[in-house]
Protein backbone atom coordinates (compact mmCIF):
# COMPACT_ATOMS: atom_id res chain seq x y z
CA UNK A 1 0.00 0.00 0.00
CA UNK A 2 1.32 3.54 -0.84
CA UNK A 3 2.49 5.64 2.24
CA UNK A 4 -1.11 8.11 1.70
CA UNK A 5 -2.70 5.09 1.82
CA UNK A 6 -1.41 3.82 4.88
CA UNK A 7 -1.30 7.14 6.84
CA UNK A 8 -4.82 7.66 6.37
CA UNK A 9 -5.89 3.76 7.28
CA UNK A 10 -4.23 4.43 10.91
CA UNK A 11 -5.77 7.84 11.03
CA UNK A 12 -9.22 5.78 10.07
CA UNK A 13 -8.63 3.14 12.74
CA UNK A 14 -7.51 5.63 15.40
CA UNK A 15 -10.84 7.35 14.87
CA UNK A 16 -12.92 3.62 15.21
CA UNK A 17 -10.84 2.36 18.30
CA UNK A 18 -11.84 5.67 20.10
CA UNK A 19 -15.08 5.73 18.90
CA UNK A 20 -15.83 1.57 19.95
CA UNK A 21 -13.32 1.41 22.99
CA UNK A 22 -13.44 -2.49 23.93
CA UNK A 23 -14.37 -3.64 21.54
CA UNK A 24 -10.98 -5.48 19.31
CA UNK A 25 -12.71 -7.87 17.86
CA UNK A 26 -14.71 -5.34 15.91
CA UNK A 27 -11.61 -3.12 15.14
CA UNK A 28 -9.53 -5.97 13.84
CA UNK A 29 -12.19 -6.95 11.23
CA UNK A 30 -12.50 -3.59 9.88
CA UNK A 31 -8.89 -2.87 9.54
CA UNK A 32 -8.61 -6.05 7.62
CA UNK A 33 -10.93 -4.35 5.13
CA UNK A 34 -9.86 -0.37 5.28
CA UNK A 35 -6.02 -1.80 4.60
CA UNK A 36 -7.68 -2.95 1.24
CA UNK A 37 -10.19 -0.55 0.46
CA UNK A 38 -8.47 2.64 1.06
CA UNK A 39 -6.61 2.71 -1.71
CA UNK A 40 -9.64 2.45 -3.60
CA UNK A 41 -11.77 4.97 -1.89
CA UNK A 42 -8.92 7.43 -1.89
CA UNK A 43 -9.16 6.98 -6.48
CA UNK A 44 -13.23 7.79 -6.17
CA UNK A 45 -14.08 11.13 -4.80
CA UNK A 46 -17.50 10.13 -4.63
CA UNK A 47 -17.34 7.86 -1.85
CA UNK A 48 -15.07 10.26 -0.25
CA UNK A 49 -17.52 13.10 -0.02
CA UNK A 50 -19.83 10.35 1.02
CA UNK A 51 -18.38 9.53 3.80
CA UNK A 52 -18.81 6.02 2.83
CA UNK A 53 -16.26 4.15 4.93
CA UNK A 54 -17.36 6.30 8.29
CA UNK A 55 -21.14 5.32 7.75
CA UNK A 56 -20.31 1.61 6.45
CA UNK A 57 -18.52 1.10 10.07
CA UNK A 58 -21.23 2.61 11.85
CA UNK A 59 -24.48 0.18 12.23
CA UNK A 60 -27.49 1.48 11.67
CA UNK A 61 -28.91 0.47 15.41
CA UNK A 62 -28.31 -2.07 18.19
CA UNK A 63 -30.74 -3.59 20.11
CA UNK A 64 -29.83 -4.58 23.64
CA UNK A 65 -31.77 -6.77 26.06
CA UNK A 66 -32.29 -8.85 29.02
CA UNK A 67 -33.46 -12.39 28.91
CA UNK A 68 -34.83 -14.01 32.13
CA UNK A 69 -35.92 -17.73 31.99
CA UNK A 70 -35.99 -20.60 34.75
CA UNK A 71 -33.58 -23.49 34.76
CA UNK A 72 -35.07 -26.82 35.68
CA UNK A 73 -34.11 -26.57 39.33
CA UNK A 74 -36.31 -23.28 39.42
CA UNK A 75 -33.69 -21.09 39.86
CA UNK A 76 -34.02 -17.57 37.46
CA UNK A 77 -31.56 -17.38 35.31
CA UNK A 78 -30.67 -13.96 33.66
CA UNK A 79 -28.36 -13.06 30.08
CA UNK A 80 -28.09 -10.47 27.79
CA UNK A 81 -29.30 -10.82 24.50
CA UNK A 82 -28.39 -8.29 20.87
CA UNK A 83 -29.34 -7.64 17.65
CA UNK A 84 -27.07 -5.77 15.61
CA UNK A 85 -28.35 -4.47 12.64
CA UNK A 86 -25.58 -3.64 10.73
CA UNK A 87 -26.77 -2.25 6.96
CA UNK A 88 -29.77 -2.73 5.20
CA UNK A 89 -29.41 -0.75 1.92
CA UNK A 90 -29.44 -3.72 -0.19
CA UNK A 91 -31.94 -5.77 1.42
CA UNK A 92 -33.63 -6.43 4.56
CA UNK A 93 -30.91 -6.98 7.85
CA UNK A 94 -29.89 -11.23 7.33
CA UNK A 95 -27.23 -12.81 9.74
CA UNK A 96 -27.19 -15.60 12.30
CA UNK A 97 -27.77 -15.47 15.74
CA UNK A 98 -24.92 -16.78 18.23
CA UNK A 99 -25.35 -18.40 21.78
CA UNK A 100 -22.08 -18.55 23.38
CA UNK A 101 -20.64 -17.28 26.66
CA UNK A 102 -17.79 -15.37 25.06
CA UNK A 103 -20.40 -13.28 22.82
CA UNK A 104 -20.10 -9.67 23.48
CA UNK A 105 -21.09 -6.67 21.39
CA UNK A 106 -17.78 -6.20 19.65
CA UNK A 107 -18.21 -10.32 18.53
CA UNK A 108 -21.37 -9.39 17.15
CA UNK A 109 -20.50 -6.13 15.53
CA UNK A 110 -17.55 -8.04 13.83
CA UNK A 111 -19.61 -10.62 12.19
CA UNK A 112 -22.35 -8.48 11.48
CA UNK A 113 -19.67 -6.21 9.69
CA UNK A 114 -18.39 -8.66 8.22
CA UNK A 115 -21.98 -9.99 6.62
CA UNK A 116 -22.77 -6.81 5.00
CA UNK A 117 -19.82 -7.67 2.78
CA UNK A 118 -20.10 -11.54 2.34
CA UNK A 119 -24.27 -10.73 1.37
CA UNK A 120 -23.49 -8.55 -0.72
CA UNK A 121 -21.15 -11.06 -2.82
CA UNK A 122 -23.81 -13.74 -3.21
CA UNK A 123 -25.82 -11.23 -5.31
CA UNK A 124 -28.60 -11.42 -3.50
CA UNK A 125 -30.82 -8.55 -2.06
CA UNK A 126 -29.73 -9.21 1.36
CA UNK A 127 -28.48 -6.10 4.36
CA UNK A 128 -26.10 -7.22 7.16
CA UNK A 129 -27.06 -7.83 11.02
CA UNK A 130 -26.05 -10.31 13.44
CA UNK A 131 -27.06 -11.18 17.04
CA UNK A 132 -26.69 -13.78 19.94
CA UNK A 133 -26.97 -13.92 23.27
CA UNK A 134 -24.23 -14.70 26.35
CA UNK A 135 -25.96 -18.00 26.80
CA UNK A 136 -24.17 -21.25 26.79
CA UNK A 137 -26.53 -24.62 25.90
CA UNK A 138 -23.29 -26.85 26.77
CA UNK A 139 -24.82 -28.86 29.39
CA UNK A 140 -28.40 -27.53 29.51
CA UNK A 141 -31.39 -29.45 29.10
CA UNK A 142 -33.12 -29.13 25.82
CA UNK A 143 -36.47 -27.71 27.64
CA UNK A 144 -33.85 -24.86 29.41
CA UNK A 145 -33.17 -23.94 25.93
CA UNK A 146 -36.72 -23.52 24.63
CA UNK A 147 -37.50 -21.62 27.78
CA UNK A 148 -34.77 -19.49 26.71
CA UNK A 149 -35.01 -19.15 23.16
CA UNK A 150 -39.00 -18.74 23.80
CA UNK A 151 -38.07 -15.76 26.07
CA UNK A 152 -35.45 -14.12 23.74
CA UNK A 153 -38.16 -13.82 20.92
CA UNK A 154 -40.42 -12.63 23.53
CA UNK A 155 -38.58 -9.18 22.74
CA UNK A 156 -37.16 -10.32 18.98
CA UNK A 157 -39.85 -10.67 17.80
CA UNK A 158 -40.95 -7.12 17.43
CA UNK A 159 -37.39 -6.26 15.90
CA UNK A 160 -37.45 -8.84 13.11
CA UNK A 161 -39.78 -9.60 10.21
CA UNK A 162 -39.97 -10.89 6.72
CA UNK A 163 -38.90 -7.77 4.94
CA UNK A 164 -36.68 -6.21 8.07
CA UNK A 165 -34.42 -8.44 9.45
CA UNK A 166 -34.17 -11.94 8.60
CA UNK A 167 -32.29 -14.00 11.70
CA UNK A 168 -30.58 -17.65 11.02
CA UNK A 169 -28.28 -20.00 13.08
CA UNK A 170 -24.43 -19.78 13.92
CA UNK A 171 -22.51 -21.33 16.89
CA UNK A 172 -24.25 -22.43 19.59
CA UNK A 173 -28.00 -22.49 17.54
CA UNK A 174 -28.61 -24.96 15.24
CA UNK A 175 -31.94 -26.99 14.23
CA UNK A 176 -33.32 -27.07 17.57
CA UNK A 177 -32.48 -23.61 18.54
CA UNK A 178 -33.81 -22.10 15.26
CA UNK A 179 -37.10 -24.70 15.48
CA UNK A 180 -37.40 -23.45 19.10
CA UNK A 181 -37.23 -19.64 17.87
CA UNK A 182 -39.17 -19.77 15.18
CA UNK A 183 -42.45 -21.61 16.87
CA UNK A 184 -42.25 -18.44 19.50
CA UNK A 185 -42.50 -15.91 16.84
CA UNK A 186 -45.21 -17.61 14.64
CA UNK A 187 -46.94 -17.85 17.44
CA UNK A 188 -46.51 -14.06 18.72
CA UNK A 189 -47.19 -12.46 15.62
CA UNK A 190 -49.90 -15.03 14.17
CA UNK A 191 -48.46 -15.03 10.97
CA UNK A 192 -46.92 -18.40 9.07
CA UNK A 193 -43.62 -15.89 7.01
CA UNK A 194 -39.95 -17.08 7.01
CA UNK A 195 -38.92 -14.61 9.15
CA UNK A 196 -36.14 -17.12 10.11
CA UNK A 197 -34.12 -19.23 7.87
CA UNK A 198 -32.72 -22.65 8.99
CA UNK A 199 -35.92 -23.77 9.79
CA UNK A 200 -36.90 -27.68 9.90
CA UNK A 201 -38.10 -29.10 6.00
CA UNK A 202 -41.67 -29.78 7.49
CA UNK A 203 -41.87 -25.99 8.30
CA UNK A 204 -40.40 -23.70 5.51
CA UNK A 205 -36.71 -24.95 5.41
CA UNK A 206 -34.82 -25.72 2.35
CA UNK A 207 -33.06 -28.94 1.56
CA UNK A 208 -29.31 -28.19 1.74
CA UNK A 209 -29.97 -25.78 4.14
CA UNK A 210 -27.82 -27.77 6.73
CA UNK A 211 -24.89 -28.62 4.77
CA UNK A 212 -24.85 -25.57 2.82
CA UNK A 213 -21.41 -23.36 4.34
CA UNK A 214 -19.73 -26.48 4.44
CA UNK A 215 -20.09 -27.35 0.81
CA UNK A 216 -20.03 -23.94 -0.41
CA UNK A 217 -16.68 -24.11 1.52
CA UNK A 218 -15.23 -26.48 -0.51
CA UNK A 219 -16.62 -25.45 -3.29
CA UNK A 220 -14.70 -22.50 -3.44
CA UNK A 221 -11.95 -24.08 -2.65
CA UNK A 222 -12.11 -26.59 -5.80
CA UNK A 223 -12.83 -22.83 -7.35
CA UNK A 224 -9.74 -21.57 -6.04
CA UNK A 225 -7.53 -24.81 -7.08
CA UNK A 226 -9.31 -25.29 -10.59
CA UNK A 227 -8.39 -21.67 -10.94
CA UNK A 228 -4.57 -22.55 -11.31
CA UNK A 229 -5.59 -25.88 -12.76
CA UNK A 230 -5.47 -28.02 -9.82
CA UNK A 231 -7.95 -29.88 -7.98
CA UNK A 232 -8.90 -31.21 -4.36
CA UNK A 233 -8.17 -34.86 -5.40
CA UNK A 234 -5.40 -36.43 -3.67
CA UNK A 235 -5.08 -33.80 -1.13
CA UNK A 236 -4.12 -34.07 2.52
CA UNK A 237 -7.20 -32.09 4.18
CA UNK A 238 -6.65 -30.48 7.95
CA UNK A 239 -10.51 -29.47 9.24
CA UNK A 240 -10.97 -27.41 12.28
CA UNK A 241 -14.10 -27.68 14.50
CA UNK A 242 -16.76 -30.33 15.13
CA UNK A 243 -19.81 -28.18 14.24
CA UNK A 244 -22.26 -27.99 11.41
CA UNK A 245 -19.58 -26.13 9.12
CA UNK A 246 -17.05 -28.87 9.63
CA UNK A 247 -18.97 -31.97 9.07
CA UNK A 248 -20.46 -30.74 6.27
CA UNK A 249 -16.75 -29.57 4.88
CA UNK A 250 -15.46 -32.65 5.81
CA UNK A 251 -18.06 -34.56 3.46
CA UNK A 252 -17.95 -32.80 0.97
CA UNK A 253 -13.85 -32.54 0.46
CA UNK A 254 -13.85 -36.18 0.70
CA UNK A 255 -16.47 -36.44 -1.67
CA UNK A 256 -14.34 -34.36 -4.01
CA UNK A 257 -11.01 -36.81 -3.36
CA UNK A 258 -9.51 -35.34 -0.70
CA UNK A 259 -8.19 -37.08 2.51
CA UNK A 260 -9.14 -35.30 5.64
CA UNK A 261 -7.19 -36.03 8.91
CA UNK A 262 -7.98 -33.97 11.63
CA UNK A 263 -11.25 -32.49 13.58
CA UNK A 264 -11.27 -30.88 16.82
CA UNK A 265 -13.45 -28.94 19.40
CA UNK A 266 -12.45 -26.21 22.25
CA UNK A 267 -10.61 -29.24 24.03
CA UNK A 268 -8.24 -30.46 21.90
CA UNK A 269 -7.56 -32.39 18.30
CA UNK A 270 -8.03 -35.50 16.81
CA UNK A 271 -5.29 -36.75 13.73
CA UNK A 272 -6.49 -39.56 12.10
CA UNK A 273 -3.91 -39.86 9.41
CA UNK A 274 -6.12 -43.19 7.76
CA UNK A 275 -8.51 -40.09 6.85
CA UNK A 276 -12.42 -39.29 8.17
CA UNK A 277 -14.49 -41.63 5.90
CA UNK A 278 -18.34 -41.40 5.19
CA UNK A 279 -19.04 -44.08 7.92
CA UNK A 280 -16.40 -42.27 10.78
CA UNK A 281 -18.55 -38.50 9.41
CA UNK A 282 -21.74 -40.26 10.08
CA UNK A 283 -20.38 -41.11 13.66
CA UNK A 284 -19.13 -37.71 14.79
CA UNK A 285 -22.29 -36.27 13.56
CA UNK A 286 -24.46 -38.48 15.64
CA UNK A 287 -21.92 -37.44 18.43
CA UNK A 288 -22.43 -34.03 18.04
CA UNK A 289 -25.73 -33.13 16.92
CA UNK A 290 -27.66 -36.01 19.02
CA UNK A 291 -25.21 -37.51 21.63
CA UNK A 292 -24.02 -33.50 22.25
CA UNK A 293 -20.40 -35.38 23.27
CA UNK A 294 -16.70 -34.29 22.63
CA UNK A 295 -14.47 -34.76 20.21
CA UNK A 296 -12.13 -36.88 22.13
CA UNK A 297 -14.42 -39.84 22.07
CA UNK A 298 -13.68 -39.95 18.11
CA UNK A 299 -9.96 -41.12 19.26
CA UNK A 300 -11.23 -43.49 21.66
CA UNK A 301 -14.18 -45.17 19.16
CA UNK A 302 -11.42 -45.13 16.12
CA UNK A 303 -8.13 -46.12 17.87
CA UNK A 304 -5.92 -42.69 16.75
CA UNK A 305 -3.91 -39.66 17.90
CA UNK A 306 -5.88 -37.10 20.79
CA UNK A 307 -4.14 -33.61 21.31
CA UNK A 308 -5.30 -32.75 23.81
CA UNK A 309 -5.76 -28.60 24.02
CA UNK A 310 -4.20 -28.27 20.75
CA UNK A 311 -5.53 -26.81 17.59
CA UNK A 312 -4.98 -28.90 14.17
CA UNK A 313 -2.80 -26.14 12.33
CA UNK A 314 0.78 -28.79 13.66
CA UNK A 315 -0.59 -31.64 11.79
CA UNK A 316 1.02 -31.56 7.61
CA UNK A 317 -1.58 -30.84 5.17
CA UNK A 318 -2.50 -29.30 1.93
CA UNK A 319 -5.29 -27.97 2.42
CA UNK A 320 -7.05 -25.96 6.09
CA UNK A 321 -10.35 -25.76 6.52
CA UNK A 322 -10.69 -23.64 9.64
CA UNK A 323 -14.18 -24.26 10.70
CA UNK A 324 -14.67 -23.38 14.47
CA UNK A 325 -14.45 -19.87 15.12
CA UNK A 326 -12.41 -16.92 15.16
CA UNK A 327 -8.90 -16.04 15.54
CA UNK A 328 -8.46 -19.99 15.87
CA UNK A 329 -5.18 -19.44 13.64
CA UNK A 330 -2.44 -16.62 14.99
CA UNK A 331 0.66 -16.03 13.21
CA UNK A 332 2.50 -19.11 14.68
CA UNK A 333 -0.31 -21.41 13.16
CA UNK A 334 -0.02 -19.86 10.27
CA UNK A 335 3.84 -20.23 9.79
CA UNK A 336 3.44 -23.92 11.30
CA UNK A 337 0.92 -24.11 8.15
CA UNK A 338 3.21 -22.66 5.97
CA UNK A 339 6.29 -24.33 6.77
CA UNK A 340 4.39 -27.94 6.36
CA UNK A 341 4.04 -26.81 2.81
CA UNK A 342 -0.04 -25.92 3.01
CA UNK A 343 -1.78 -24.99 -0.38
CA UNK A 344 -4.58 -23.50 0.56
CA UNK A 345 -6.32 -21.98 3.67
CA UNK A 346 -10.40 -21.82 2.72
CA UNK A 347 -12.46 -20.09 6.04
CA UNK A 348 -15.59 -22.17 6.58
CA UNK A 349 -15.57 -20.15 9.84
CA UNK A 350 -15.69 -16.33 10.16
CA UNK A 351 -12.45 -14.25 10.42
CA UNK A 352 -10.29 -17.72 11.79
CA UNK A 353 -6.72 -16.27 10.72
CA UNK A 354 -5.83 -13.19 12.72
CA UNK A 355 -4.39 -10.10 10.63
CA UNK A 356 -0.83 -10.82 11.14
CA UNK A 357 -1.98 -14.45 9.77
CA UNK A 358 -3.52 -13.04 6.93
CA UNK A 359 -0.59 -11.29 5.95
CA UNK A 360 2.04 -14.38 6.34
CA UNK A 361 -0.66 -16.14 3.87
CA UNK A 362 -0.31 -13.40 1.19
CA UNK A 363 2.99 -12.69 1.55
CA UNK A 364 3.59 -16.52 0.81
CA UNK A 365 1.06 -16.48 -2.69
CA UNK A 366 -0.67 -19.09 -1.10
CA UNK A 367 -4.22 -19.00 -1.81
CA UNK A 368 -6.02 -17.48 0.72
CA UNK A 369 -10.06 -17.72 0.47
CA UNK A 370 -11.38 -15.11 3.16
CA UNK A 371 -14.25 -16.62 5.14
CA UNK A 372 -16.55 -13.52 3.18
CA UNK A 373 -16.05 -15.04 0.10
CA UNK A 374 -15.63 -18.69 1.49
CA UNK A 375 -17.98 -18.98 3.93
CA UNK A 376 -20.93 -17.44 1.99
CA UNK A 377 -22.72 -20.39 1.09
CA UNK A 378 -24.42 -20.74 3.88
CA UNK A 379 -25.62 -17.10 3.58
CA UNK A 380 -26.74 -17.89 0.69
CA UNK A 381 -29.07 -20.99 0.47
CA UNK A 382 -30.74 -18.92 3.41
CA UNK A 383 -31.45 -16.42 0.90
CA UNK A 384 -32.95 -19.12 -1.67
CA UNK A 385 -34.69 -20.52 1.58
CA UNK A 386 -36.55 -17.21 1.85
CA UNK A 387 -37.56 -17.13 -1.67
CA UNK A 388 -38.91 -20.17 -1.67
CA UNK A 389 -40.83 -18.76 1.28
CA UNK A 390 -42.28 -16.02 -0.60
CA UNK A 391 -43.12 -18.17 -3.60
CA UNK A 392 -44.55 -21.03 -1.41
CA UNK A 393 -42.63 -23.54 -2.94
CA UNK A 394 -40.16 -26.01 -1.79
CA UNK A 395 -36.92 -26.70 -4.91
CA UNK A 396 -35.41 -30.02 -5.09
CA UNK A 397 -31.81 -31.11 -3.65
CA UNK A 398 -30.53 -30.78 -6.88
CA UNK A 399 -31.52 -27.50 -7.85
CA UNK A 400 -30.72 -26.43 -4.65
CA UNK A 401 -27.16 -27.33 -4.67
CA UNK A 402 -26.91 -26.10 -8.55
CA UNK A 403 -28.04 -22.78 -7.33
CA UNK A 404 -25.18 -22.64 -4.29
CA UNK A 405 -22.25 -24.27 -7.04
CA UNK A 406 -23.30 -21.14 -9.06
CA UNK A 407 -23.36 -18.55 -5.60
CA UNK A 408 -19.91 -19.88 -5.32
CA UNK A 409 -18.80 -19.94 -9.23
CA UNK A 410 -19.95 -16.68 -9.05
CA UNK A 411 -18.21 -15.19 -6.12
CA UNK A 412 -14.95 -16.63 -6.99
CA UNK A 413 -15.40 -14.74 -10.37
CA UNK A 414 -16.02 -11.35 -8.52
CA UNK A 415 -12.71 -12.26 -6.64
CA UNK A 416 -11.03 -12.58 -9.54
CA UNK A 417 -12.17 -9.78 -10.89
CA UNK A 418 -11.79 -7.37 -8.08
CA UNK A 419 -8.19 -8.74 -7.34
CA UNK A 420 -5.06 -6.88 -7.28
CA UNK A 421 -3.31 -9.65 -9.52
CA UNK A 422 0.68 -10.47 -9.11
CA UNK A 423 1.55 -12.59 -12.21
CA UNK A 424 -1.22 -14.98 -12.08
CA UNK A 425 -1.76 -14.96 -8.08
CA UNK A 426 -4.98 -13.73 -7.13
CA UNK A 427 -5.19 -11.99 -3.85
CA UNK A 428 -8.48 -12.79 -2.90
CA UNK A 429 -8.98 -10.80 0.22
CA UNK A 430 -8.80 -7.35 -1.90
CA UNK A 431 -11.20 -9.47 -4.62
CA UNK A 432 -13.60 -10.26 -1.64
CA UNK A 433 -13.75 -6.45 0.14
CA UNK A 434 -13.75 -4.80 -3.11
CA UNK A 435 -16.51 -6.67 -5.02
CA UNK A 436 -18.49 -6.87 -1.96
CA UNK A 437 -18.21 -3.01 -0.89
CA UNK A 438 -19.02 -1.55 -4.43
CA UNK A 439 -22.80 -2.38 -4.31
CA UNK A 440 -23.48 -1.43 -0.83
CA UNK A 441 -21.53 1.69 -1.41
CA UNK A 442 -22.88 2.56 -4.51
CA UNK A 443 -26.24 2.10 -3.14
CA UNK A 444 -25.56 4.22 -0.08
CA UNK A 445 -24.63 7.10 -2.49
CA UNK A 446 -27.45 6.62 -4.44
CA UNK A 447 -29.82 7.06 -1.28
CA UNK A 448 -28.16 10.49 -0.32
CA UNK A 449 -27.45 11.37 3.50
CA UNK A 450 -29.13 8.92 5.52
P1 LIG B 1 -21.32 -25.03 15.80
O1 LIG B 1 -21.79 -24.51 17.09
O2 LIG B 1 -22.09 -26.05 15.08
O3 LIG B 1 -19.83 -25.60 15.97
C1 LIG B 1 -18.79 -24.79 16.45
C2 LIG B 1 -17.53 -25.64 16.55
O4 LIG B 1 -16.44 -24.77 16.85
C3 LIG B 1 -17.58 -26.65 17.68
O5 LIG B 1 -16.79 -27.75 17.34
C4 LIG B 1 -16.95 -25.87 18.84
O6 LIG B 1 -16.37 -26.69 19.84
C5 LIG B 1 -15.88 -25.08 18.13
N1 LIG B 1 -15.63 -23.85 18.89
C6 LIG B 1 -16.53 -22.88 19.23
N2 LIG B 1 -15.93 -21.93 19.95
C7 LIG B 1 -14.64 -22.31 20.06
C8 LIG B 1 -13.51 -21.73 20.70
N3 LIG B 1 -13.59 -20.57 21.36
N4 LIG B 1 -12.32 -22.39 20.59
C9 LIG B 1 -12.23 -23.57 19.91
N5 LIG B 1 -13.27 -24.16 19.30
C10 LIG B 1 -14.45 -23.53 19.38
O7 LIG B 1 -21.09 -23.72 14.90
P2 LIG B 1 -20.99 -23.61 13.30
O8 LIG B 1 -20.32 -24.81 12.75
O9 LIG B 1 -22.31 -23.20 12.80
O10 LIG B 1 -20.04 -22.33 13.14
C11 LIG B 1 -18.62 -22.45 13.06
C12 LIG B 1 -18.04 -21.19 12.43
O11 LIG B 1 -18.60 -21.00 11.12
C13 LIG B 1 -18.34 -19.89 13.19
O12 LIG B 1 -17.25 -19.00 13.01
C14 LIG B 1 -19.56 -19.34 12.43
O13 LIG B 1 -19.68 -17.94 12.58
C15 LIG B 1 -19.17 -19.71 11.01
N6 LIG B 1 -20.29 -19.74 10.08
C16 LIG B 1 -21.37 -20.56 10.29
C17 LIG B 1 -22.39 -20.59 9.37
C18 LIG B 1 -23.52 -21.56 9.48
O14 LIG B 1 -24.27 -21.67 8.51
N7 LIG B 1 -23.67 -22.28 10.57
C19 LIG B 1 -22.41 -19.67 8.21
C20 LIG B 1 -21.19 -18.92 8.04
C21 LIG B 1 -20.20 -18.95 8.97
P3 LIG B 1 -17.08 -26.80 21.28
O15 LIG B 1 -18.26 -27.71 21.06
O16 LIG B 1 -16.04 -27.36 22.18
O17 LIG B 1 -17.47 -25.40 21.68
Amino acid sequence: MAGGASQEVDHFMKGLVKRNPGEPEFAQAVQEVVETLMPFVLDHKDYQQAQILERMTEPDRVVIFRVCWEDDQGHIRTNRAWRVQFNNSIGPYKGGMRFHPNVTLSVLKFLGFEQVFKNSLTGLPMGGGKGGANFNPKGKSDNEVMRFCQSLMIELHRHIGEDTDVPAGDIGVGAREVSYMFGQYKRLVNRFVGTLTGKGLAFGGSLVRTEATGYGCVYFCQNMLNHIGDGLEGKTVAVSGSGNVAIYTVQKATELGGKVVTLSDSAGTIYDPKGIDPDKLEWVRALKEERRGRIKEYAEEFGCEYQEGKRPWGVPCDVAFPCATQNEIELADAKELLKNGVKVVCEGANMPTKIDGVHAFLDAKILYGPAKAANAGGVGVSGLEQSQNALRLSWSREEVDARLQGIMNDIHGKCVHYSDQEGGWVNYVSGANLAGFVKVADAMVAYGVV
